[in-house]
């Protein structure tokens, strides 16, 4: 059994990152896609809220589930029995950073925790989840970043934080 976690913020969660989980689901026999609670970041949304839009958007990829950690990733990744762990990969920014993940949690998980990484496809390659926050907290357009479901929530809290770009 091929078994990998995505691991994320998924703050929210957008068509890039369901790019990365459909292609990730045809090459592991089982996903699964777990929300990291970094406290380094302030969210939008409580680990809760991105759980339940990632099992939403993702509930027609039978051999994908979503869980949520609290802690590091290779103590999950020992947790569940899993040593792989998929990255997504949009341009050369992305690299640096990734990169040092990855060789940190080769390292500090003894050679146990490897990552593999998949380029996002190109429509999707602008795509994160601070565009889609910041555009919509000026009342921007984020169909084509979001599904409706996520679009919803996203517009729910920004009605709250910034009102005056969302007058009726
Ligand atoms: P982080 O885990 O660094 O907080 P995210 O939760 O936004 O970042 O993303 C989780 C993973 O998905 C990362 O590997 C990130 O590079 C990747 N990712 C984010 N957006 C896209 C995209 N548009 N296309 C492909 N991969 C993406």
């Amino acid at each position: 059994m091929k078994h990998a976690i995505y691991p994320g913020s998924f703050d929210p969660v957008t068509y890039g990152h369901i790019d990365i989980i459909k292609r990730a689901a045809t090459m592991f026999d089982d996903l699964t896609v777990c929300v990291l609670d970094n406290k380094a970041k302030t969210p939008l949304f409580s680990v809760d809220e991105r759980v339940k839009m990632l099992r939403k958007v993702s509930e027609n990829i039978t051999n994908v589930r979503v869980d949520s950690y609290y802690g590091l990733l290779m103590d999950y990744a020992r947790k569940i029995d899993c040593h792989i762990a998929v990255r997504g990969l949009r341009a050369v920014t992305d690299f640096e950073y990734e990169l040092q993940i990855a060789h940190a949690n080769r390292t500090i998980s003894g050679g146990w925790l490897d990552t593999i990484f998949i380029t996002s496809s190109m429509e999707y390659a602008y795509l994160s989840s601070s565009a889609v926050k910041e555009i919509a907290s000026f009342g921007g357009d984020i169909k084509l970043c979001v599904p409706p479901i996520v679009e919803e929530e996203v517009i729910k809290k920004m009605k709250i934080r910034h009102p005056e770009f969302y007058k009726e």
